[in-house]
């Protein structure tokens, strides 16, 4: 099977599977015993917060374990209930479900018009890093600069951003929150930078400085870190894999969206061509030709509303309901997307019900 559908999960990273197996050897116990195994967890829990700060650009103590990105998102926006919070009309549902927010409008290349921020001066704004539909990439940085003129905090989702573009300068956003699976980590574990006081989401005990209750994923901490850590250090050849995907869509020949702007290395979002409908079968036909790619977002498949992000892009239904997305990882060759487009091509053929 050839996997393109990395924005939904990365199949953990060899170095990550490693670091965990070790991880539950090596610690044991609760990082918040007093015993000295308990100790020692807590020591590696606080090495890890460090190292994943340093990667930020933030101090450690401004770095809370989660269970994952859904999480995060919910704790900060939920410090802002019932406050006047603006957010892009694409963000996650975890952000977009969790508050009731006014919307930045998106062109149709998918990138979000700041133009309305210079006027408005609300309690928090939230905008993502890279969309998770397209991996068009947000003006995260200008949106920071007008927020800090303004006095007003930026909560940035850098899920899909973390691992393939550098991390360095995303702590310096109020908030920030990042997801293991994204990058060659374990499923189920995340983070938030956050400010050193903060109202926690889940209560309890007192772990994470009293701003999120309950026992740390000691492992799975680890392997993030360690997941992150790999990425970081190898972040080479972005030019010729943005090149293998360009002849890809070219050869394609459907439109891409976001072809003109800039987008994350790994991702096509293609509008498919004639039937419509069948948005859940390309998906079918490939992945029984030995592909597996996604439509738009893995949590908007199975839903029959078209995605908010291609809505928002001006897309009609019709056009929505036929985008597929494929998304490449580190690991993926240039021959890979050759057999990409082969298959695409067989799957058409397929696809295409004879009667039209
Ligand atoms: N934000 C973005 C942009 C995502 O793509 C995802 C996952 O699909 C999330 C947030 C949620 O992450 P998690 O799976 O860690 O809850």
């Amino acid at each position: 099977m050839l996997y393109f559908d990395h924005n939904a999960t990365h199949p953990l990273s060899a170095t990550a599977k490693r670091v965990w197996l070790e991880a539950v050897e090596r610690f044991p116990a609760n990082a918040s015993s007093p015993h000295r195994l308990g100790q020692r967890a807590d020591a590696a829990l606080q090495d890890a917060r460090g190292r994943l700060a340093k990667m930020l650009g933030c101090g450690a103590d401004e770095v809370v374990f989660t269970s994952g990105a859904t999480e995060a998102a919910n704790t900060v926006l939920a410090q802002f209930a019932g406050r006047e919070v603006v957010i892009s009309a694409i963000e996650h549902p975890c952000v977009r479900e969790s508050v009731r927010a006014s919307e930045l409008r998106v062109s149709a290349a998918g990138v979000v018009d700041l133009a309305e921020l210079k006027t408005q001066r609300p309690a928090l704004v939230a905008l993502m890093a890279a969309n998770n539909e397209t991996g068009v990439l947000q003006p995260w940085q200008a949106a920071l600069a007008l927020c800090r003129e303004r006095g007003v905090p930026l909560f940035c989702d850098a899920v899909q951003w973390l691992g393939r573009l550098p991390a360095a300068g995303l702590g310096a956003c109020d908030f920030v929150s990042g997801s293991a699976h994204k990058f060659g980590g374990p499923q189920g574990v995340g983070f938030l930078k956050c400010p050193r006081h903060f109202s926690p989401l889940l209560h309890g005990g007192p772990q994470e400085d009293g701003r999120r209750a309950g026992t740390e994923n000691i492992a799975g901490v680890l392997a993030m870190v360690a997941a992150l850590e790999e990425r970081e250090a190898a972040m080479h050849g972005i030019a010729e894999r943005l090149a293998w995907r360009g002849e890809f869509e070219q050869a394609l020949g459907f439109r891409t969206l976001g072809a003109g702007v800039d987008r994350l290395w790994n991702t096509a979002a293609v509008v498919m061509p004639e039937p419509p409908d069948c948005r859940r079968r390309w998906v079918v036909v490939l992945d029984r030709l030995g592909f597996a790619v996604s439509t738009g977002s893995a949590c908007a498949s199975g839903k029959e509303k078209p995605s908010h992000v291609l809505t928002a892009m001006g897309l009609p239904p019709g056009e929505a309901a036929r985008v597929l997305r494929f998304s490449a990882g580190w690991e993926t060759t240039r021959e890979d997307w050759q057999r990409l487009l082969a298959g695409v091509r067989a799957a058409q053929v397929e696809a295409t019900p004879p009667s039209l």
